[in-house]
């Protein structure tokens, strides 16, 4: 099942976002490590060694061969895989296209053509669609404005939301209960086409909003007047609204996980004043066994949703679910409901654009076909059971961690799942096959329903976790799902850059293995220790000693990182410091795996080739504010030098640019 809701979440949290570091000026500068004088001297980059700014070392060569084009801001590692897939994924849709062969109805292929197809005749000329999407429009609009009263409002929400997945203002999904992810629960969200913390702070905002309201009032055959009377009747429920909403939520401060307020049926029904609990599901598009509990993000908006759902205000929420509506794939309407085209795109790219967007998993079926093996499988298959063990030795040897600690840790790691590469294969489905219409705009309603009503089928159902769909598998990245205890590494970062079946194994270890180990990581970090070995959340499951002797660790690594400059700038250790220290957990791991120095060698080499990149000077002081990952330089040579193997295999001595002091390496375990 999908569960949407919480990829925004889980990918800031636990992800190796793709970024760099560095800059276009010299390499030793791109280092970060305060060893400019390395590169003004005569040498040049010949002069940089592994004990004066080991990533120069490894990688200025290759750096000074990077060129940013025109308005390009970074060159990485992830940059180019995700060029390739992209590439790669583009020839696949085009072969198909091309291919002239007959493909069975709910094939991959059929529907990846026919959309294509659609798509391409969307563009090339709407006009073959105008007749058939004004009718489908005006049944649409018609159908909002035939409500009278609150119990048609309901049936208008429902059968939106039911027949093209527009779920106009309050929406839902069912997604697992972080409480017990063996179950699924509905969890509502809002869908209010404004930011009521924006409209709740500046009337500038509030004005501009209507402004918009009105427009798309307009669009629908509204008089001007009368638009902005109705538009501004909108603002004004939206402020009643931004006041009862949660400011922490409208700010952005609250987790998924603190957002997560279960309540039962009973619960709600002492909430509720006009809608009944059968009616706000039904109102989502929800029609099948009543639930007993549902989780809701911020209880007293909703309420306060609920008591505005009157009779007195039923023109305001059908003028919100036309707005909506004509806001929701507003380049495809015909001219007359629209003020955007679908403009500076050829057809050939927008198709390839649309088909990528929904038919994600049929392409990437065909992707890990061509680009995945059974043999890459079964490599990184042994590597994740290595890191398994080593996890468990380092754990064991935390002398800092309490044998409770340590059990729950240990619980955690062997009840992780590993997601490699690709899922399941898709099976021919005739039903998906019937799911186009006459037109682009059409089908993609057709689609959006049909999914929303799958995810609601899977309410009752056990809960059987796929980290494909939290990230699929032509994604180039990786992740920790805290709440299914899961990694997943997809099989478009298994790219020859990361990994090379035919290399020595410390080499892959060095490069995707380093990243595999950052990622278990995550379940170690202070958030990931929230969530137990099944997933479910559970706060007060570490022991509280533990906790504080990791805090303890924390102060020592967020000093440590904030001595390290980029292009003047220093590191922030506190909004970099779960990434660094799982990058240094990462290291710890495939380090200890390797063995011997001689692997180990190959090991820090391979590690700093991964971080190789080239960032323009804003864009690398943009990250250094907001990226939660520390700048590529910092992520090679601030990690490599905690390790005391390092010191011995490249000679490093105390009074080298590089060299780190014993008592301030940081080290996770
Ligand atoms: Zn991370």
């Amino acid at each position: 099942m999908r569960r949407t809701e919480k990829i925004g979440c889980l990918l800031l949290a636990g992800c190796l976002i793709l970024t760099g570091c560095g800059s276009n000026a010299s390499p030793a500068e791109m280092a970060g490590t305060g060893v400019a004088a390395v590169t003004e001297s005569e040498n040049g980059i010949d002069s940089l060694t592994p004990a004066n700014d080991f990533y120069g070392y490894i990688n200025a060569a290759e750096i000074m061969d990077m060129d940013l084009k025109d308005n390009q801001q970074i060159i990485s590692t992830f940059g180019l895989i995700s060029e390739e897939t992209s590439e790669q994924v583009e020839g696949i849709i085009r072969d198909i296209v091309d291919s002239g062969e007959e493909y069975e109805l709910g094939s991959n292929e059929q529907m990846i053509r026919e959309l294509y197809n659609l798509t391409y005749q969307a563009v090339e000329d709407k006009s073959v669609f105008e007749e058939s999407d004004t009718e489908f429009v005006e049944s649409i609009i018609n159908r909002i404005e035939s409500v009278e009263n609150k119990e048609d409002l309901v049936n208008m929400w429902h059968d939106l939301a039911k027949d093209y997945g527009l779920q106009t203002f309050i929406s839902g999904s069912a997604t697992s209960n972080i409480f017990d992810t063996s179950e699924n629960v509905i969890f509502f969200s809002l869908s209010p086409l404004a930011d009521f913390s924006e409209i709740k702070e500046s009337d500038i905002k509030a004005v501009s909003y209507r402004d918009g309201f009105d427009t798309y009032l307009n669009l629908a055959g509204v008089s001007i007047d009368d638009a902005k009377e109705r538009a501004n009747n909108i603002i004004y429920l939206y402020y009643d609204l931004a006041g009862s909403a949660d400011p922490a939520i409208l700010s952005g401060d609250k987790e998924y996980f603190e957002m997560f307020n279960i309540y039962t049926r009973e619960e709600c029904e002492e909430h509720l004043l006009n809608l009944t609990y059968e009616e706000l599901l039904y109102s989502i598009g929800y029609d099948g066994e009543l639930p007993d509990k549902v989780a809701i993000p911020d209880p007293g908006l909703l309420w306060e949703i609920d008591s505005l759902v009157t009779d007195d205000h039923i023109r305001e929420w059908k003028d919100i679910a036309l707005i909506s509506f004509l806001d929701n794939q507003s380049s495809l309407l015909p001219g007359e409901y629209t003020q955007t085209g679908i403009d500076g795109f050829t057809p050939d790219e927008m198709a390839v654009t649309v088909v990528t967007k929904y038919m994600d998993a049929m392409i990437s079926d065909i992707y890990a076909d061509i680009y995945f093996s059974d043999e890459d499988k079964e490599i990184i298959t042994r590597m994740c059971n290595d890191m398994v063990d080593e996890y468990r030795v380092l754990i064991n040897n935390a002398d800092w961690l309490s044998d409770d600690g340590k059990d729950y840790l240990t619980e955690k790691l062997d009840n992780m799942t590993f997601f490699i590469g690709c899922g399941e294969k898709r099976e021919v489905n005739p039903e998906e096959g019937r799911l186009f219409k006459d037109t682009l705009l059409q089908t993609l309603y057709s689609f959006t329903a049909y999914t929303q009503q799958k995810i609601f089928d899977t309410l009752f159902e056990e809960n059987t976790y796929n980290g494909f769909d939290y990230m699929s598998p032509i994604t180039v990245n990786a992740c920790y799902v805290s709440d299914a205890n899961s990694i997943v590494i997809t099989a478009a970062i298994i790219n020859e850059r990361l990994f090379d079946p035919d290399a020595d194994y410390a080499w892959n270890l060095g490069a995707i293995g380093s990243i595999l180990g950052h990622e278990i990581s995550h379940a170690f970090d202070s958030d990931g220790v929230l969530f137990d070995a099944y997933g479910n959340y559970s706060p007060d499951a570490m022991p509280e000693s533990d906790i504080e002797a990791f805090i303890e660790k924390q102060e020592i690594a967020i000093e440590y990182y904030s001595s390290f400059t980029v292009l003047g700038s220093h590191v922030d250790g506190k909004l970099t410091l779960g990434e660094n220290f799982a990058d240094i957990s990462g290291l710890q791991c495939v380090l200890a795996i390797a063995g011997d120095l001689d692997s180990q060698k190959i090991v820090f080499e391979s590690y700093a080739h991964v971080w190789s990149s080239l960032t323009s000077d804003t864009y690398a002081k943009g990250l250094l504010e907001t990226d939660p990952h520390s700048p590529d330089c910092v992520r090679v040579n601030a990690v490599v030098a905690c390790f005391d193997e390092y010191y011995e295999i490249y000679d490093v001595k105390e009074g080298d640019p590089m060299y780190v002091e014993p008592d301030r390496r940081v080290r996770r375990w």
